[in-house]
């Protein structure tokens, strides 16, 4: 039997994967089990931020793992309480919470909205309003507050508690606001419902529609936050600050981990025993996503994501201008989309044969998600493949 099909045979099958399997990678780069080489456009979806087998990670997870791997969370541990700082130092927040997942993370920021709104006002509120088109993850609650059908489907009863609106629509929001809501939870970008982009505006009225209300604003940075942008996290383009934001995906670069950053007003409604994880926070991975964001901070990474994002978004702009299946191009710093109007999986598979991995969402749509590391010539080669592809459909 060959690789797949002992896939096939022995594993879920919860994933539809492409027909390769890859066994190295470096930078952008990376292999199959037969040698062919792969220009990566998909970046692990906007994990792996600094690329491949980077020498940041590497170092940090030899130096940690000779020292300290798990102890739990009945002790302190120095990397955990680093990184918390450096959060903390770099964002609107006062406290962190680590976990595990993207989805664990939002799970945590439902439980502690939920439990600020239970204490405050007696239990009178627990609506989670959440977003047509949005994506948290896949455990029960995060489910329960995705709006998409498809995610959905098979798994009912749904937690209870959520309402959903249309997204970057700030009358569908007022009216569906009454006594009973407790937050708002929303992505600064929908990056698995399109790579769609709200106003300016909107996000500027979700925020003060909350604070007018004493309503929890949750921003789920999971995707988008950590750099993909060209800034730290992507309300920063907004001039809001959340109450609560969930991270994950690109922390520590492909290793797991996820986080809930919260103001004080808000963390105080989980003290000791509310909640908690057994790897949440381990030194190993925190010691690694401490070095993993200070070398986006600190080493050019946020100024070359923006500054390869527009490089990216005009040479796209380009083939739109040549190729009038193509709908829209949307994104910012180094999450941009390219709507068509058909299916994209056969062009998904066509840019694989020629070396480049791309990935579709929503059926129609390309999204590009590299590492924040590419350079202009890997664009640039990207580019000439897509155009080439098109030419021949
Ligand atoms: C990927 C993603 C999640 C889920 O993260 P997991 O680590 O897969 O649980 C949640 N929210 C957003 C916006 C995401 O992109």
């Amino acid at each position: 039997m060959d690789t797949i099909e002992r896939a096939d045979k022995y594993m879920f099958k919860t994933y539809k994967r492409y027909p390769v399997v890859l066994v190295k990678g470096k930078g952008c780069k990376v292999w199959d089990e037969h040698g062919k080489e792969y220009l990566d456009f998909v970046g692990g979806i906007a994990v792996c931020a600094l690329g491949h087998s980077s020498s940041i990670v590497t170092e940090a997870l030899k130096e940690q793992s000779e020292k300290l791997v798990h102890v739990s969370n009945l002790f302190y541990t120095k990397p955990q309480i680093e990184l918390a700082q450096f959060l903390v130092e770099h964002s609107f927040a006062d406290r962190v919470f680590f976990c595990n997942s993207g989805a664990e993370a939002n799970e945590a920021a439902i439980k502690l909205a939920r439990r600020y709104a239970n204490e405050k006002f007696g239990g009178k509120r627990n609506i989670i309003i959440s977003m047509e088109g949005s994506f948290h993850g896949r455990t029960m609650a995060t489910l329960s507050a995705t709006g998409q059908k498809k995610i959905q489907n098979g798994f009912d009863p749904l937690l209870q508690g959520f309402r959903f609106v249309p997204f970057n629509d700030v009358s569908a929001l007022n009216r569906a606001m009454d006594e009973s809501v407790c937050a708002v939870l929303l992505e600064p970008i929908q990056g698995e419902g399109g790579v769609i982009c709200p106003d300016k505006e909107y996000l500027q009225e979700v925020r003060r529609i909350c604070n007018e209300r004493d309503v929890v604003m949750i921003l789920d940075e999971v995707q988008v936050g950590c750099g993909r942008t060209g800034k730290l996290f992507a309300h920063e383009h907004y001039g809001i600050t959340p109450d609560i934001m969930t991270l994950a995906k690109a922390m520590a670069n492909g290793l797991p981990i996820g986080a809930m950053l919260a103001t004080e007003k808000f963390s105080d409604s989980f003290g000791p025993g509310t909640h908690a994880s057994t790897f949440g926070g381990t030194p190993l991975v925190t010691a690694v996503s401490l070095r993993v964001l200070k070398f986006i901070v600190e080493q050019g990474v946020l100024e070359n994501c923006i500054k390869m994002g527009e490089y990216f978004k005009n040479g796209l702009e380009e083939l739109k201008k040549k190729f009038s299946f193509i709908k829209d191009i949307r994104g910012k710093g180094l999450i941009l989309g390219m709507e068509l109007d058909f299916a994209g999986d056969k062009i998904v598979m066509k840019c694989m044969e020629k070396g480049f991995l791309i990935n579709c969402i929503q059926e129609k749509v390309l999204r590009f998600i590299p590492p924040l590391i590419i350079k202009k010539e890997e664009i640039d080669m990207l580019l000439e493949c897509l155009d080439s592809v098109f030419k021949e459909i």
